[in-house]
């Protein structure tokens, strides 16, 4: 039996609680054979802006430092992988370059912005769901996918996050093909967000949203759990683990369990 997950913080996003080890003990706990640090990632902003929700670029030697200790520690219980969630943000191309060269494994696309933070509103803000915006974010994710850095998609229906249940209309069809023709382009799956799912409740808004998983089915993409995990005990839900693959069954949707990552030494 294997158990991956591949979206996990630390507290460099400040936003996120417990120690890095935390997280491999609670991946242990909640019987992961592999677990994926995937990280806000930096960004080296031009503009000298400082981001309230991602670590700053001289954390991150500390972070590929902290889980390539933990990976020795832990060697023979549980593979680790060290990536970031990150944007596609083309004017920092250069700098998703230079992080793969200093030790990130891999990147996951969690398009939080359209485009740069320093200028752009948060893609689930409950301000930024006009269908302009719904376009443009779809676009990012299309151009993201088209570089082959990414290994999946994170929450591909964000832009859905504070629209009304009622609301997927034709601006959402048009983004979810969009995002659904290039992951498949790009052979890469789409996550169903386990974090989101945890806190829906049976609310209809939010995502994973029931509109754009029954809407998307018919492109037949592959889809992968993802717990976004920002506390170590988020790691430890199992009946949330197996209730996102029920809802996978249920929507269709073939679901990948892990992904080929080589470590970086
Ligand atoms: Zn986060
Ligand atoms: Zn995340």
């Amino acid at each position: 039996m294997i158990k991956c997950n591949f979206h996990t913080h630390t507290t460099r996003c400040r936003h996120a609680a417990g120690a890095d080890e935390s997280y491999v003990r609670a991946a242990l706990a909640g019987g992961f054979t592999t677990l994926g640090m995937a990280d806000h990632t930096p960004w080296p902003f031009a503009s000298g802006y400082e981001s309230p929700v991602r670590m700053l670029p001289e954390e991150l030697p500390g972070y590929i430092a902290s889980f390539r200790a933990l990976r020795e520690k832990y060697r023979g219980q549980i593979e680790l992988r060290i990536g970031v969630e990150a944007e596609w943000f083309p004017r920092y191309a250069d700098w998703v370059d230079r992080m793969s060269d200093a030790g990130v494994e891999y990147f996951i696309l969690g398009q939080h912005y359209a485009d740069s933070e320093e200028e752009y509103p948060y893609v689930g803000s409950p301000w930024a769901f006009d269908d302009d915006h719904v376009r443009r974010y779809a676009d990012a994710c299309a151009l993201g996918l088209r570089t082959g850095r990414y290994s999946y998609v994170c929450h591909p229906d964000l832009f859905m996050r504070h629209r009304p249940a009622d609301s997927f209309n034709a601006a959402c069809e048009a983004a979810a093909d969009t995002i659904c023709q290039a992951a498949l382009e790009a052979n890469v799956p789409l996550e169903y967000n386990l974090l989101g799912l945890s806190l829906q409740n049976g609310d209809t808004t939010g995502y994973p949203n029931p509109a754009f998983w029954t809407y998307a089915a018919k492109w037949h993409n592959k889809a992968i759990l993802g717990m976004d995990a920002h506390k170590p005990e988020a790691l430890e839900n199992t009946a949330l683990w197996q209730r996102g693959i029920e809802d996978l069954k249920t929507l269709g949707y073939e679901r990948v369990e892990t992904l080929e990552i080589p470590v970086k030494e």
